[in-house]
């Protein structure tokens, strides 16, 4: 049993959809498990549980998997994510109505529950950055984004000030903020030791330093999204306020079903909001709005610039995509990456002003004799379907991310694609007998697997 702190429940009293006896006992319950599917590595897993009713894809389960033991989850097919969180999907659908080719920062994206959400919903041309200024927390957020398997989606590791610099640049941009994480103690009751008042106001505070910072990258009619996953009306509603007092915006509501059990609140300034609590929704506490930027902004023009874009490599390498049209860029060390043609005057962009961690996909390098094909291949949607594969069963696959032998006997000799359900999990390279396994080090499981 979640013990609430009283100062919590007190500073709760009055606000809109706050119910004292429901959310208490609702701590005393177990989080409910959730995933969302990944539409583009969709093998038709989990189709008789509850939907998630704000977001296409999200699903319930009756109990929680070891899902370090589930290929299908190495393979980018699903994310574990807490289903109140998922409702940016239904936001970003109403309010963006369609549009392409858009420009989009998730600032705040470690480990990457929010930024695998977006990535499902954007067209191809467009892009988006995915941010993470905590370096370990970087690494994380890039392993989950190159199994979530799309070229268009890069990876920075930069202080929101940093974007600041590129004025007028996003069309979207969300700011999941780090907070004082009240919502989140039915799944992590350790966080409760770290909660307190000044806390709180600690984090309202960086939150407004973090928006004030990333503020004049937003477009003119841009979109921003705040989001949270606490309940302190100082963190919330009062943030919220404050953009409002700063800059012109306008408030953009969506409808939601009451049956839902989302609560919409309304600020003192009129500004429009999603809380989430739990006894409520079945779900994790959340707050989520989102609003457009009314007023002038610069607008950031590229330099000139030369292509980047590498023929001899393209010549060399292209076999691995399934449209080689892409560009081939060089990003250090011998190695390349491919991102597709209308994002080079991104590229020149963003390289002046951010860390560029995951340009695109990864595809490798070259040696004297061949082409060595990058861990990231393997996951992407992009990936040439016809290149050599080896089918692998439940127990093969796990052995292969232990970086063990599979045991898949005689195979012809080269380079593998190892695929379980259809799904890219890594290479191999067969030397006919043997296999040399190319699983990354840091992506093996370290669980035991025969039970
Ligand atoms: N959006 C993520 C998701 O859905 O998986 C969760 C993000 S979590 C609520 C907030 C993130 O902000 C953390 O990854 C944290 O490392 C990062 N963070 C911490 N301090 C920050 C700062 N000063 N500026 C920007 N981000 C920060």
């Amino acid at each position: 049993m979640v013990k609430i702190p009283q100062a919590l429940l007190d500073n709760l009293q009055g606000v809109k959809g706050f119910d004292a006896a429901a959310f208490i006992a609702a701590h005393g319950l177990p989080a409910p498990t959730s995933v969302r599917i990944n539409p583009a590595k969709n093998i038709g897993l989990f189709t008789a549980n509850e939907k998630v009713p704000w977001c296409s894809g999200g699903v319930y389960l009756n109990e929680r998997p070891v899902f370090t033991l589930d290929p299908a989850y190495h393979a980018g097919s699903y994310y574990v994510q807490e289903a109140s969180s998922m409702f940016l999907a239904h936001m970003l659908n109403s309010v963006l109505d369609g549009k392409e080719g858009l420009r989009v920062l998730d600032l705040c994206a470690a480990p990457g529950g929010k930024s695998t959400l977006i990535a499902s919903l954007l067209d191809k041309d467009s892009l988006l950055v995915s941010n993470e200024v905590i370096r370990t927390r970087a690494s994380i957020l890039e392993e989950n984004m190159t199994r979530w398997g799309y070229m268009n989606t890069w990876v920075t590791s930069n202080d929101p000030r940093d974007f600041g610099k590129l004025s007028g640049y996003f069309d979207v941009i969300v700011v999941d903020a780090p907070c004082s994480g009240s919502g989140l103690w039915r799944k992590d009751p350790r966080a409760l030791d770290e909660w307190s008042e000044a806390n709180v106001q600690m984090c309202s505070e960086r939150q407004r330093r973090i928006l004030a910072d990333v503020w004049p990258a937003l477009k003119e009619d841009g979109v921003l999204v705040y989001a949270t996953c606490s309940y302190s009306p100082q963190e919330d509603e009062q943030v919220l306020d404050w953009l409002a007092h700063e800059y012109e915006v306008k408030s953009l509501p969506v409808s939601i079903k009451d049956e839902c059990g989302i609560t919409e609140v309304q600020t003192e300034k009129r500004m429009t909001a999603y809380r989430f609590f739990p006894g409520k929704v079945k779900g994790e506490g959340f707050f989520i709005a989102a609003i457009r930027k009314t007023e002038e902004a610069d607008t950031l023009r590229p330099a000139k610039f030369k292509t980047a874009n590498d023929k001899k490599i393209q010549q060399h390498a292209g076999y691995l995509l399934t449209d080689p049209n892409q560009l081939f860029i060089p990003t250090g060390n011998d190695g390349y990456s491919a991102i597709r043609p209308e994002h080079e005057a991104d590229l020149h962009i963003l390289q002046k002003a951010v860390y560029l961690r995951k340009t695109g996909l990864k595809l490798g390098s070259a040696s004297a004799k061949e082409w060595l094909p990058d861990h990231e291949v393997a996951l992407s949607t992009d990936a040439n379907g016809s290149l050599p594969c080896i089918e692998m069963n439940r127990e093969q696959a796990l052995h292969f991310l232990k970086r063990e032998d599979p045991g898949v006997g005689e195979t012809p000799k080269g380079w593998h694609i190892v695929r379980y359900h259809g799904l890219g999990l890594g290479w191999v390279k067969s030397l006919g007998n043997r296999l040399n396994n190319y699983l990354p080090k840091q992506w093996r499981i370290r669980m035991e697997i025969d039970s």
